[in-house]
């Protein structure tokens, strides 16, 4: 099969296209046929070495197609069917074995675009706003990066709930990227420079080192700051003395791996955010869709902070 295959880890030029051999099916798998791949910014991670993977690997940890075939001890699923699944490295291909608990069945009334699209940004998304810092009406959370993949859905979650949300983005007024984060609800919207509010109940920080200080002076007592990401680099160690300092925080470092555990909370959040595509109460914005034989280009916008919303690769 073609696939995109990482030699040496380093900058967008090691992605590179190749023929390697499909992969082999366990009792507990499937064989999807991936239609549509998404690009999100931990592929950059496992690009560059921040996070580590043997080589040769394929990059991309979510996708959406069909089932080509079913491991011998796979029940409920179908070959055929319409499939997504994030989380699971080796989706820059044209087929990918993945766990069969992981394949959440596409609705029909969701294109695999979308499909593809929401996996990995919506879930993780869902899960900030729904269980590490559950958000209740009349909060105010922090939302950096808020014209991004994951920024975006999130800061149409918070509105949902009935929360208020600050932004931050590189964006400027008037631009396409800024305007992305009003459409999406943001009450405020600040560059990172001009970033000082006060008093609120969480930051949602996929930035980083870049904005993690700020954000812990933005928060009340007893606010909790969700370092989630690392998009400008990692954050710095931290004293726990700190958190006492700056008001009885809560420090956490989730990652959506360990909130899509099992089949139940996966298909609970997947379910959710499918549903709000359907009914029109979430919409994607799909910035690009690139040839797979264009990973590297997709890398290249992404890092370099010109896109918003959701980058794609298609077979
Ligand atoms: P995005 O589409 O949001 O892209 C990253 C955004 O970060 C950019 O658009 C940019 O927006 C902003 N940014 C700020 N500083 C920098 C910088 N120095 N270099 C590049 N971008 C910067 O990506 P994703 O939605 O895929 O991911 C967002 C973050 O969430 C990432 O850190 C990612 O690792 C993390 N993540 C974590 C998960 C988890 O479970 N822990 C799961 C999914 C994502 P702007 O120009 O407006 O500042």
């Amino acid at each position: 099969m073609k696939a995109i295959l990482i030699h040496q880890t380093g900058g967008p030029e090691q992605l590179q296209l190749g023929e390697t051999a499909l992969p082999k099916l366990g009792p507990k798998q499937v064989l999807v046929k991936i239609a549509v791949s998404g690009v999100n910014f931990i592929d950059t991670y496992h690009r560059t070495g921040l996070y580590h993977q043997p080589t040769p690997f394929i990059p991309g940890m979510e996708a959406a197609g069909t089932i080509e075939a079913l491991g011998e001890e796979v029940s409920g699923l179908q070959v055929g069917q319409r499939v997504a699944y994030a989380m699971n490295i080796g989706s820059y291909a044209e087929y990918a074995v993945i766990p069969a608990w992981q394949a959440v069945p596409v609705p029909d009334a969701v294109s695999l675009e979308n499909a593809a699209a929401v996996m990995l940004q919506g879930m993780t998304a869902h899960y900030l706003s729904h269980s590490t810092w559950k958000l209740e009406a009349g909060q105010t959370c922090v939302v950096h990066a808020c014209s991004g993949g994951v920024g975006l859905i999130l800061t149409q979650l918070a509105k949902k709930i009935g929360a208020k949300v600050i932004g931050t983005t590189s964006a400027q007024p008037g631009s396409v990227k800024y305007e992305l984060a009003q459409k999406a609800g943001a009450d405020e919207i600040y560059s990172y420079e001009n970033f000082k509010p006060k008093g609120v109940d969480v930051v949602y920080d996929g930035v980083g080192a870049a904005t993690f200080q700020a954000g812990l002076n933005a928060l009340r007592p007893r606010g909790m700051m969700v370092t989630f990401g690392n998009a400008s680099g990692p954050v710095p160690d931290v004293s726990p003395l700190v958190l006492s300092q700056k008001g009885s925080l809560f420090l956490t470092r989730p990652t959506l791996a360990h909130y899509a555990a099992t089949r139940d909370e996966l298909l609970w959040r997947s379910g959710d955010l499918f549903r709000w595509i359907a009914d029109g109460s979430l919409w994607l914005h799909i910035e690009k869709i690139y040839p797979m034989a264009e990973a590297a280009e997709a890398h290249r916008d992404l890092e370099s902070r010109k896109t918003s919303g959701k980058l794609l690769l298609k077979n």
